[in-house]
């Protein structure tokens, strides 16, 4: 029965896995998150991003990309480099694709990194299986419906029809951690009896542009900071639906509104 496949997260869940500093804790112990997003086309989906990123409880934010200076411009604690992936300093988990355009090269650069990945947008279409599947480090795809359908080479209306058969046949086909987006939010884990996770904490005001892209910092912070694909995912999802709760009481948002609001639905949850 399709019950026994769902768990949902609970706020108690989410409040025992939000990393929260200690007396001994310093912005490298808490995390470095990488994010690789955005392109000269799309500056804005990097600037989302690390907005997402900069409020996911990671230590620092790094960037790399085309977009540093639109990054900094709103961003100033942001580490901006123009150099590639590889030449950034330490980072304990990355976030690389939205706003990517056709920047396959730094996406397969990201891939390589022995650290968990998180891989949205673009990046999905650019991410080769295979190099996917021979990662040793988590993987976390966050597709919507649309992009879900373009990886399984079906009509977006079959993923709709049947969401939670379609986030597990990606986990498998990846070996990855995939989070489906749309009303509600499905995490399946590859290879494993575990429940698929569902969050319904959202709200139809976050079907805006450029929300994804924050949900996608949001949970590469997480990922930085040390969670599971699947907590980060699952509780990154949690909270981006409270923040769109809070930012949009009946009024429409964009998403930096949401980013804005991603504090007060942590004060919320702890
Ligand atoms: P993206 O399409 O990549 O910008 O991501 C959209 C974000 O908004 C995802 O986190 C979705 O889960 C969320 N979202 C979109 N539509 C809805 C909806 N109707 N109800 C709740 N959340 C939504
Ligand atoms: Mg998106």
């Amino acid at each position: 029965p399709e019950d026994a496949a769902l768990e949902a997260l609970q706020h108690a869940d989410v409040a025992g896995l939000l990393p929260l500093p200690g007396a001994e804790s310093d912005k490298y112990r808490r995390g470095v998150v990488g994010v690789a997003a955005g392109s000269v086309r799309y500056p804005g989906a990097a600037v989302l991003a690390v907005s997402g990123a900069l409020r996911g409880g990671a230590g620092a934010v790094r960037y790399v990309g085309p977009a540093g200076a639109a990054v900094i411009a709103r961003f100033p604690e942001t580490l901006v480099s123009d150099q590639g992936p590889k030449a950034a300093g330490r980072v304990q988990a990355w976030v690389v694709g939205p706003g990517a355009g056709d920047d396959a090269a730094t996406v397969a650069e990201v891939l390589t990194a022995d650290v968990p990945v998180l891989v949205d947008a673009d990046g999905l279409r650019l991410a080769e299986r295979d190099t996917v599947r021979a990662r040793t480090a988590p993987t976390l795809m966050t597709p919507h419906a649309g992009e879900a359908a373009a990886l399984l080479g079906v009509a977006r209306e079959e993923v709709e029809g049947a969401r939670l058969a379609a986030a597990r046949e990606l986990a498998e086909r990846y070996g990855a951690t995939v989070l489906l987006k749309g009303s509600t939010t499905l995490v399946a884990s590859p290879g494993g009896p575990e429940p698929v996770r569902v969050n319904a904490t959202g709200t139809s005001w976050l079907a805006t542009a450029g929300s994804g892209d924050v949900l996608s910092g949001l949970a590469g912070s997480l990922l930085a900071a040390g969670l599971s694909a699947r907590d980060a995912g699952s509780s990154a999802a949690y909270l981006h639906g409270l923040a769109g709760r809070i930012a949009a009481v009946g009024a429409p948002v964009g998403a930096h509104d949401i980013a804005e609001a991603i504090p007060r639905a942590w004060r919320d949850v702890r």
